[in-house]
């Protein structure tokens, strides 16, 4: 990771002197504030200031913990490496937008300058002024725009070889995260199908218990036990008595009915 671009990242964003806070987060997870205060040697207030300002933009993210003795609660944090490239191949992206504007004007345009003063303006702002300073009236001179060329084009393919540097720490961390990712999905993916299988075991010995009952009450049906035996022999041997009680005084009236008509017919 290019450090020293990302103290100028952080600094662009937070203000002077943030960016030694980079060097107390790269490589790091979950930073005590306190610990980044002590070594900053400045107020906690100060430096959650500068956290904040970069958490913002997602440039840092943080975890809370309460302190048990104290009662109230510690922020740990973090540098998030992706987001801090992307910001600075944003970054770097621009400023190369922005020096080749600068390298187009000095090739086209004229500008002037004033020596004593030190200030330069453009044909426009020259002509404007009848090419003497608005400051002190000195006469202005032509601006030879070789060196500034020269400058701004050393300057660009600077920047686009830090580009470039990002491009490639940019890919590697998402090759790194993609891995992980996918490293996290096929663990996913396993477990899922763990818990299937475990479920397709429960239900089928659920239906499996099912079953077995199933079949004893068939069974118990089919064979009725010594008891229920018993028990329905003595119902039926009762019940039979109580049918030839009836039957048999039934029979004996018929029969006394018959004997008295026999009687009857005879006479
Ligand atoms: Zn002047």
């Amino acid at each position: 990771m290019q450090i020293k671009l990302l103290h100028d990242l952080v600094e662009e964003m937070a203000g002077v002197n943030t960016g030694r806070i980079v060097d107390i987060l790269f490589g790091k997870k979950d930073v005590n504030e306190f610990l980044i205060a002590k070594k900053m040697e400045l107020t906690i207030n100060q430096v959650r200031n500068i956290l904040y300002r970069l958490s913002a933009d997602g440039l840092v993210s943080f975890i809370r913990k309460k302190d048990k003795r104290k009662g109230w609660y510690i922020y740990y944090w973090t540098l998030k490496t992706e987001k801090c490239l992307v910001r600075l191949e944003q970054s770097l992206i621009r400023k190369i937008e922005n020096l080749k504007g600068i390298l187009n004007n000095r090739e086209i345009k004229r500008y002037y300058i004033c020596k004593p003063c030190e200030i330069e303006v453009n044909e426009e702002k020259a002509l404007e002024h009848g090419f003497t300073c608005e400051e002190c009236s000195e006469v202005y001179e032509l601006v030879n725009n070789t060196r500034s060329i020269r400058d701004t084009k050393a300057k660009i393919t600077r920047t686009e070889k830090e580009l470039e540097t990002i491009h490639g720490e940019l890919e590697a961390v998402r090759e790194k995260e993609q891995k992980k990712r996918s490293r996290a999905n096929k663990k996913e993916a396993k477990e899922k199908d763990e818990k299937k299988a475990l479920m397709k075991a429960v239900k089928a010995a659920a239906r499996k218990k099912v079953a077995d009952a199933k079949k004893k009450i068939v069974k118990k049906k089919k064979t009725p036990t010594k008891k229920v035996v018993k028990k329905k022999a003595t119902l039926k041997k009762s019940v039979k008595k109580k049918v030839i009680k009836k039957s048999s005084g039934k029979k004996n009236v018929s029969l006394a009915s018959k004997l008295k008509k026999k009687f009857l017919r005879k006479k």
